[in-house]
């Protein structure tokens, strides 16, 4: 199985997927063979899967898309990826992203960007993109992203398969490389909901390394058209704007079928929500220009020489980060500025508060919300990378999410014909915190 899944991987080069092969794969998979037969029961023995390129696998490479970790060796293993070690998976490969997960394309990758295998000419979403791609061109079932405002949800609607944000705690952060902290979290890909169920079970669960991550063991299953009887539905008002008609129609179908399966559909505002792509990346950037500052050329891979300490930090950072990356470090550290902070960071986070509290009320009427992923389909290579602005954009129905720490789903929907090609089309469950569980259960209801 890992022989033919490494081969799949080869065959599907052009889409550039992945940034590396695990060369130990096959070892790995005779290990975990021995086990088995030795009578030992591992939930995911011999499961071929791909982890992002920011989730850290000891002894292999991690890039997180950039130049400035070129050559960064991990000395140690992020606990979701031991996790799936210790269950029997064998990691085949590592994901291309964007730059340090700072997309929504996979365009910005110093590994150059990853092909969206509906229309070649098109992005696959991001910044998970690669992982997305891995999965929805078959060369594994399952794939691990990460999900800062939106990064597994967007791809995995723009390349059709399932992408799961956990609730903020469900699962370890140890090892996943921070991007802004308090809003990451790595989350599974997956073609059917028992997919996602099982990888949930396995990635889940209190980590002692992790200080933010939850008391709340998994009890993940893909549930039954039974799960949706008498479920109350929220479609959130604020997100039926400005979307294509192929994603009003996936929206539409999918209320359609909730209904005919006896769940019962309203609408709910949430006002706030027209405030969310600001505070999100007033909340991000300044995170991001905190964490990226240990990239100085002194402890961390690549490093150009200068003539004393304060130059070769300065042509390290200018060498290795991409624009996207300097970008927001510049706006992150004005924001934080002092003068500069009460009128943006502070406010922006006053913001999310407010976006919280108006989710927890919309819970009080609804046990699931439900919008659009993305206001489109899958968008032309290039369209986007010259505008920043339009690229934030893209967010529009994930950051919330994030900024108030809920689980959320992104469930293939249908498809939009675009210049005569089809394209995937993805629609977003809600659920209140720590219901992650509720949203596998629906997916498969849905299926
Ligand atoms: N596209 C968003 C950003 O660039 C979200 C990325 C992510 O979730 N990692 O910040």
């Amino acid at each position: 199985v890992i022989q033919e899944a490494l081969g799949r991987a080869q065959a599907a080069g052009n889409l550039n997927a992945l940034v590396s092969l695990n060369d130990h794969a096959a070892a790995q998979a005779a290990e975990v063979q021995q086990k088995v037969e030795a009578g030992e029961a591992l939930a995911l023995a011999g499961l071929p899967i791909v982890i992002k390129d920011n989730i850290n696998l000891s002894g292999t490479r991690t890039t997180c898309g950039s130049r400035i970790l070129g050559n960064y060796v991990s000395p140690y293993t992020a606990t979701a990826a031991q996790k799936l070690l210790d269950a029997g998976a064998v990691v085949i490969g590592k994901a291309n992203m964007d730059e340090f997960a700072m997309g929504s394309s996979t365009e910005s990758s110093a590994s150059g960007p990853t092909l969206n295998p509906w229309d070649q000419a098109r992005v696959p979403g991001g910044s998970s993109g690669g992982s997305a791609v891995a999965v929805a061109a078959n060369i594994t079932s399952v794939a691990l992203g990460s999900d800062t405002g939106g990064s597994v949800r967007q791809p995995a609607a723009l390349t059709g398969v399932y992408g799961l944000k956990p609730t903020y705690g469900r699962v370890s952060r140890y090892g996943l490389v921070a991007y802004a902290s308090s809003l990451d979290q790595i989350g599974p890909f997956a073609r059917t909901a028992q997919d996602l169920a099982l990888l949930m079970n396995v990635i889940a669960g209190h980590d002692p390394l992790d200080a933010t991550s939850l008391q709340a063991p998994p009890q993940f299953r893909a549930g039954t058209p039974d799960d949706l009887r008498g479920l109350r539905v929220g479609v959130i008002r604020e997100s039926l704007q400005g979307n294509t008609p192929g994603v009003e129609q996936a929206l539409q179908d999918t209320i359609d079928a909730l209904r005919t399966a006896g769940a019962t559909v309203g609408e709910v505002s949430i006002p706030e929500l027209k405030y969310a792509i600001a505070a999100y990346y007033l909340i991000a950037m300044p995170e991001a220009s905190s964490n990226l500052a240990r990239y100085d050329g002194m402890v961390y891979g690549q490093r150009v020489q200068g003539s004393d300490l304060l130059e070769s930090m300065t042509l390290t950072r200018e060498q290795g980060f991409g624009r996207e990356v300097q970008r927001r470090i510049m706006i992150g550290t004005y924001a934080l500025s002092s003068g500069y902070y009460d009128a943006y960071y502070s406010k922006a986070m006053k913001v999310r508060r407010l976006i919280a509290d108006e989710f927890s009320a919309a819970f009080r009427q609804y046990d699931v919300l439900l919008t659009p992923t993305s206001p489109f389909p899958a968008f032309r290579r290039g369209e986007k990378t010259s505008d920043p602005l339009a690229m934030y954009a893209a967010d529009v129905d994930t950051v919330a999410i994030n900024l108030a720490g809920l689980p959320a789903l992104s469930v293939p929907a249908g498809f939009e014909v675009v210049d005569g090609v089809r394209l995937p089309v993805g629609v977003q469950f809600i659920a209140p915190a720590l219901q992650d569980e509720r949203l596998v259960a629906l997916a498969g209801g849905l299926e």
